[in-house]
């Protein structure tokens, strides 16, 4: 197995796929480290998951290098996204004493329980702090890990490993397996007690599938979208437009949180929008990760090529082209197209594509956006304050920003939505909540006779 630079053609990382027999070995070896962990006390997880942090401070650089060589993010982003893996300590430690904690009075008790081995599938578009999100509520909570990495990406799995011994987990307790669709397959049949997934909705739904029959197996399904962003007005288009801009285009496009179908009205104002983002198109920087550029390249040269097919498929279907994706290898300067009225595919295209809906009214607006099996992200752009407390609860999908990208997200918040996007288990800060069950108590000190009629 290896991982390529996707800019440079460069072998990154290479190493043997765990096989079948491995991933057994590695889930037997994570229940046998299970009983003793899950009693440890609550504060010496809470040490581990702070040195663990500690550790990522102190490699920061490191990681943010292995994240960009591996996937093409910039190294600005790829920092941002080892300075947020950091930061989930706190947020983790915080949200399970809120929303996972104990809690007794004289008569009652609640306590959370872990459920035990849990598995850990990543994508590879974050492929540190997606998995991190997991793994930390995961293993505070008193549970044990097995994590594959994404193969597009199995570096950051060494350094998980590292991390773990950095942060003085016991023997068993994280556990990495490398490789790809065949390393998954063999984990998903092994003794698990729970499979944490961040990925497409193909691969979700797949696992959905085949969980189905076993209530006992916790599923957090964290997938993707076809976002919606409502452009309706504004005094400043500049600003607008450049809301649609970060929204569609910031890491090539490869955010689940990007927004897919921009919802602009008809007329001049429609029409003002599309010629900013145009000429933010044509200027826009892209280029290696260590200059000074908005993007990078997409994961590979075959997701380039991929998405100037969806492209190709759409303009076939009706589609008129705005600005055409340019591709060079790996890297793809953004495109945008019209597809108002073109029976466009209800999928998610993971790459800097946008389409243009033109509609005339809030309403039809609206309904453009919820016209999707999706719900993750959407997002509306206008002053009016009254428009967007009519808007935000018609829009059917978790995270619903106002005059923000579609993209912006805090760790202080659930993640996640309805439709295709998960399966109802949020992640973020309430991954606490799928990491552990409740057990309530009702408690007295000494026996005393139930009293009840006719006892
Ligand atoms: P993917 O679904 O292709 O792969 C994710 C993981 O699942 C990988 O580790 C892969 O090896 C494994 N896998 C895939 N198919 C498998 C199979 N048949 N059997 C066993 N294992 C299998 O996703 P990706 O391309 O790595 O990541 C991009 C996707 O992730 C996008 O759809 C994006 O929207 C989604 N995503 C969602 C969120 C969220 O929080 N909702 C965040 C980031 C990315």
């Amino acid at each position: 197995m290896k991982s390529i630079n996707p800019i440079t053609g460069k072998t990154v990382w290479e190493g043997a796929a765990a096989s079948a027999d491995d991933v057994t070995a590695a889930v037997a070896t994570a229940r046998a480290a299970f009983h003793d962990y899950a009693l440890t006390p609550l504060n010496d997880r809470v040490a581990m998951m702070e040195r663990w942090g500690e550790a990522i401070i102190s490699r920061k650089e490191e990681i943010a290098r292995a994240i960009s060589d591996e996937i093409g993010k910039p190294m600005w982003e790829a920092r941002t996204e080892a300075g947020a893996m950091a930061a989930k300590v706190a947020h983790s430690i915080r949200a399970q004493a809120e929303r996972a904690g104990s809690n007794e009075t004289d008569a009652m008790a609640l306590h959370h329980r872990p459920h035990g081995v849990m598995a850990v599938f990543g994508p590879f578009n974050f492929p540190g702090h997606l998995p991190n999100g997991h793994i930390i509520p995961a293993l505070l909570a008193g549970n044990t890990v097995v994590f594959k990495p994404s193969e597009l990406a199995p570096s950051l799995g060494d350094i998980f490993a590292e991390l773990g011994a950095a942060a003085g987990l016991p023997d068993g307790v994280l556990n990495i397996v490398q490789g790809g669709r065949e390393t998954g397959a063999a984990l998903l049949d092994a003794d698990i007690d729970g499979l944490l997934f961040t990925g497409s909705a193909n691969t979700g739904t797949f696992f959905h599938k085949h969980f189905a029959g076993r209530p006992n197996v916790i599923l957090a399904l964290e997938m993707g979208g076809n976002n919606p962003l409502i452009i309706h007005d504004a005094a400043d288009v500049d600003a607008a437009a450049d809301i649609a801009v970060v929204s569609a285009f910031i890491t090539a496009g490869q955010r689940c949180s990007c927004a897919r179908r921009l919802i602009l009205p008809t007329g001049d104002f429609g029409d003002a929008m599309l010629d900013r983002i145009k000429a933010r198109i044509a200027d826009m920087a892209i280029g290696a990760p260590d200059e000074d550029v908005f993007i990078g390249s997409v994961v590979s040269e075959d997701a380039a090529k991929a998405a100037v097919q969806f492209e190709a498929d759409l303009a076939a279907k009706g589609g008129t082209s705005l600005v055409a994706l340019d591709r060079n290898g790996a890297y793809l300067r953004p495109g945008l197209m019209d597809v108002t009225g073109v029976d466009a595919p209800d999928a998610e295209i993971f790459a800097p594509f946008l389409q243009v809906i033109r509609v005339d009214g809030i309403d039809a607006q609206i309904a453009a956006a919820n016209d999707t099996r999706f719900g993750l992200a959407a997002g509306l752009v206008s002053d009016d304050a009254a428009l967007w407390d009519y808007v935000r609860p018609r829009l059917r999908a978790g995270i619903v920003n106002w005059n923000k990208p579609t993209t912006g997200a805090a760790s202080s918040m659930p993640f996640g939505g309805p439709g295709l996007s998960g399966n109802f288990r949020p992640g973020a800060y309430y991954a606490a909540d799928y990491c552990a069950w409740p057990q309530a108590s009702q408690i007295a000190t000494t026996p005393t006779s139930p009293v009840l009629p006719n006892f």
